[in-house]
């Protein structure tokens, strides 16, 4: 992993979502520490959460249950920073990297 030059910008790609590519909204973190909009993942999910029913990662792919899916408080407030941040300092547009 490359280190952002700019601690500003480093919090804001820490602040978006990976599957719509932009500030989290309402960031929730599954049992294998990767972070998504809840509205995201529900959808990446089928659109609905059916509790007892198994998700996938979209990032790793791991499954689990709903249950290890959990509201992102701290992702949130650090979420806000950035937007009000993003306020300030528009940041260069997220490039979309392929593969790893
Ligand atoms: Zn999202
Ligand atoms: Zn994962």
């Amino acid at each position: 992993m490359a280190a952002s030059e700019c601690p500003v910008k480093e919090l804001q790609e820490g602040s978006m979502c990976p599957l719509c590519s932009s500030y989290f909204e309402d960031p929730v973190t599954t049992e294998c520490g990767h972070s998504y909009c809840r509205v995201c993942l529900v959808t990446k999910s089928g659109g609905k959460v059916v509790p007892g029913c198994q998700l996938t990662c979209p990032q790793c792919g791991r499954t689990m249950g709903w249950k290890g899916v959990t509201t992102d408080v701290r992702l949130g407030v650090t979420t806000r920073i950035a937007r009000r941040l993003n306020l300030q300092a528009p940041p260069p547009r997220k490039q979309k990297e392929q593969g790893r």
